[in-house]
């Protein structure tokens, strides 16, 4: 089955064919992304209208050219599937739309996807994939969870954050030691050339029980360190390795409390910051550790895709699962609401 995929949530306009009659990474026959970042930089952070605006721009041409990279003419498609949630309304919209209308116009199954059940699954498109149960971490810009997974569409939230997405506080930390929005990838890259253990932070929430996790604090104690400091470019690079190494200690010891509390030695992990080397690496130590494996996408299928959506919607699609032809969206939208999917891959 030859599934359309098409994300629009935020600021990424992302398209993609995936063939489940190829499974793992062969069945991606073409992706396209195009990023927002540019328009929304000069603002500081994501404007929902413009946004919006400019998936209805890119959104058609972005279809165009995937479907050519895939060598696939339209009526090729045996389905189409589109992020229906949760994300910005108007930017929703947009790709809920033009799907719909597609699917419509073509006579193809269509289905509303969850975001970071896209994310979630975004591993799996990966050869070698892993088969649930596991544990998944989804770690972007705007959620930090731990989720139990039973099955496709089985999901128990395990922890999650209180404050800050792990991918905010990275862009937040960066924006607040000069470094242009979104600085997340930017505070990476310097955090490489940056001297380990010259500033050290607090591992937060890790000396008490639990799975739910706090970032915004590490801002706090960044800005501290920042302000009493040289300002130099070698002290911004300590500090951005200062707080790179909380973060990925953090989420490394909630990681690996959470496969005790699971019973499973196979973590999943998916979301922009899943792309952070240092997070890769952390987490592939442990999970070795214990005779396990950590599973990530490539990174560029980390942030969002339309690969992810391609790929989760071709599998409630292949189970039957579908949507009736309303133009539907859900911006807030819990994941352990979604049915299971029955039939294996
Ligand atoms: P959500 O999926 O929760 O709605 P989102 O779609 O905006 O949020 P993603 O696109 O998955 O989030 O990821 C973007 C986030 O990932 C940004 O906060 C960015 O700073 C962060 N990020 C990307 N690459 C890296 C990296 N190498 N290291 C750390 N953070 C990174
Ligand atoms: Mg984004
Ligand atoms: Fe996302």
């Amino acid at each position: 089955m030859k599934v359309l995929g098409i994300e629009s949530s935020c600021d990424e306009t992302g398209v993609a064919v995936y063939d489940t009659a190829t499974p793992g990474a062969g069945g991606l026959r073409a992706h396209a992304v195009y990023s927002q970042i540019a328009l929304h930089a000069e603002y500081g952070g994501v404007v929902p209208e413009l946004a919006s605006r400019d998936h209805v721009r890119k959104l058609l041409p972005l279809v165009r050219q995937t479907l050519a990279e895939a060598g696939l003419r339209i009526d090729e498609i045996d389905g189409v599937a589109y992020t229906a949630g949760p994300g910005l309304v108007g930017a929703l919209l947009v790709g809920a739309g033009v799907a719909r209308a597609l699917a419509w116009a073509l006579d193809l199954p269509a289905v509303g996807v969850h975001h970071m059940e896209g994310h979630l699954l975004a591993p799996l498109m990966e050869d070698d994939a892993p088969e649930p149960p596991f544990v998944a971490l989804l770690v972007s810009g705007g959620h930090t969870q731990l989720v139990a997974v039973d099955g496709i569409g089985r999901y128990r939230l395990l922890g999650e954050t209180l404050d800050d997405a792990a991918g905010e506080a990275f862009d937040k930390t960066a924006k607040l030691m000069g470094l242009p929005y979104p600085g997340g990838p930017q505070l990476a890259a310097m955090a490489g050339q940056g001297v380990p253990g010259r500033f050290k932070f607090a591992r937060p929430m890790t000396d008490r029980p639990g799975l739910d996790f706090s970032f915004s604090g590490l801002k706090t104690q960044v800005l501290l360190a920042w302000r009493g400091s040289d300002q130099s470019e070698q002290t911004r690079a300590d500090i951005a390795r200062g707080f790179e190494d909380a973060v990925v200690d953090t989420l490394a010891i909630k990681c690996e409390r959470a496969l005790e509390a699971a019973g499973s030695d196979v973590i999943v992990v998916s979301g922009g910051v899943g792309a952070n080397k240092r997070l890769r690496a952390k987490l592939q130590d442990m999970a070795a550790r214990r005779g396990g494996r950590a599973c990530f996408p490539r990174p560029s299928l980390c942030t969002d895709n339309g690969a992810m959506i391609a790929f989760a919607g071709a599998l409630r699609l292949q189970a039957g699962q579908h949507d009736d032809a309303a133009v539907h969206v859900v911006p807030r939208w819990d994941m352990a609401s979604l049915p299971p999917v029955a039939v294996g891959r």
